[in-house]
């Protein structure tokens, strides 16, 4: 039986149309597209769940502060507004607005990585992996054994794999250890929540050491939501109070505001020491890349709106509804006994497409098979979170075999209904009843070196 939809904590006031193409339709638009969901226009799309980033909606109270955006190009009140919130929310001595979270990587990492050094996280994002890799360091992931099993349901299934953490920093030298990235919740695994007391050991080692401790903080408030929900201590807690105690572990965070934060487009770098050495050379590099660094590449409405989007986004009624969509939807999957990574992450299901399609290997990438069945059968727009994604060994040129071969259906905030998680599942389910007649994946015709899932062009290996 499926688990109650709690209702949303609020009413809609605005609403944008869409509409659903024929079945005929998307499969002549996915095929213009070259079988890349990317390349599609968002006017075909019916529910549009390729991410959840940027795609929030916001709310009365940041629409008004749209208006009262400061747009001085040095020291606008809106940077004030949006330094204050960050101080009061992560008590860190410094806070520097960038245009999104993969600006705050390109900024930082180049500051800590060089050739010759390595990263280590419990798992890479596929933007913070490529700038590790931009500034000649090689990424480690490092996440614990049962995150890689699907099945297996386990609380802080995003956690660090700790012992493994300490092994390779003596393996390779603490000293060619340039960051240890904590990733909150855990996207590539799912969205799977990281715990308290994980974040503390890893923090340890990191100490013991000497080696920065980053926080890559895009889904902080849903981390700490779970902490709150299943971690023993923090039930009384607010979430402020847990993620002021988890951002106390880092000396740094990275974060992309297009997530848990409820804007359309915004970044943070967060620096626990306000009298670190580095904050200049973040401000230096700001200027170079970003824009002066009072606004970082942001209009002054968008420093104001994420001001107020850093408050919300800890809204415990929010995050209940928030959650309370992933345990619907995951429910519904379970009543039809589909697999994928469980229990439910933060931001939408990860559906198994190794498990719906065993008959194609890692290297036609079943994630992509699923994520164009569900465009062609909905309308719905996801994206693989397996090989395809992953792509070539930077050093070899070789395909990379990804522990899993996910599609994800990222849900924005505060965006879709009840009846359109109904649709969800029920396409996900309709592909699953057809899913052994699909007998090929597909291959890649075209595809840029870095990145590549973003751009490539692919072709069905059966016609
Ligand atoms: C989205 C995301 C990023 C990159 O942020 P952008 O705003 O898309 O550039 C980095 N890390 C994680 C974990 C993310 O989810």
């Amino acid at each position: 039986m499926a688990v109650k939809y709690i209702p949303e904590p609020f009413r809609i006031k605005m609403v944008e149309t869409i509409k659903m193409l024929t079945r005929e339709e998307r499969i002549k638009k996915i095929k213009e597209a070259n079988y890349n969901l990317f390349n599609l226009r968002g006017a075909d799309v019916y529910i549009d769940l390729l991410t959840d980033s940027g795609t929030n909606a916001m709310s009365d109270k940041q629409w008004a502060g749209i208006m009262r955006g400061d747009e001085a190009y040095a020291g606008a009140s809106s940077y004030y507004k949006l330094l204050e919130a960050g101080k009061d929310i992560f008590h860190y001595g410094y806070i520097q607005p960038v245009h999104q979270g993969r600006a705050a990587e390109k900024v930082l990492f180049p500051l800590v990585l060089s050739e010759g050094k390595f990263a280590i996280s419990n798992m890479f994002f596929d933007t913070t992996r490529a700038h590790v890799i931009l500034s000649g360091a090689r990424p480690i992931d490092c996440v614990i054994e049962a995150a890689k099993h699907p099945f297996k349901r386990c609380k802080f299934k995003g956690n660090m794999d700790i012992e493994k953490l300490e092994k390779i920093i003596l393996e390779k030298g603490p000293e060619n250890i340039g960051i240890v990235v904590m990733t909150i919740t855990n996207n590539s695994a799912g969205g799977q929540p990281v715990s308290m007391e994980n974040i503390k050991k890893t923090s340890e080692i990191c100490k013991k050491y000497n080696i920065i401790f980053d926080i890559d903080a895009a889904r902080y408030a849903e981390n700490a939501y779970f902490i709150k929900r299943d971690e023993e201590g923090y039930q009384d807690k607010s979430i402020k109070e847990i993620v002021q105690e988890v951002f106390s572990y880092a000396d740094m965070f990275t974060m992309s505001a297009k997530k848990d934060t409820i804007v359309n487009m915004g970044g943070l770098i967060g620096v626990k020491d306000g009298n670190s050495p580095l904050i200049l050379k973040i401000k230096a590099a700001c200027i170079s890349f970003e824009g002066f660094f009072t606004y970082g590449g942001l209009s002054g409405r968008d420093l104001e709106a994420l001001a107020i989007g850093l408050y919300e986004g800890l809204d415990e009624d929010y995050l209940k509804y928030r959650n309370g969509q992933m345990e619907y939807l995951a429910s519904r999957l379970d009543d039809a006994g589909i697999a994928y990574q469980a229990p439910i992450g933060g931001h939408g299901p990860f559906i198994d497409a190794k498990a719906m399609f065993p008959q194609i290997p890692y290297n036609e990438f079943p994630g992509q098979v699923l994520a164009i069945e569900l465009y062609i059968e909905a309308g719905i727009r996801s994206c693989d979170i397996g090989s395809y994604m992953l792509g070539n060994d930077p050093d070899t040129g070789k395909q990379l075999h990804a522990d899993f071969e996910f599609t994800r259906l990222a849900i924005p905030r505060r965006v879709y209904t009840q009846s359109h998680f109904d649709i969800m599942a029920d396409a996900i389910i309709a592909v699953r009843d057809r899913a052994d007649k699909i007998k090929r994946g597909y291959k890649i015709t075209w595809e840029p070196p870095i990145l590549r899932h973003f751009q490539a062009s692919l072709e069905p290996i059966e016609k």
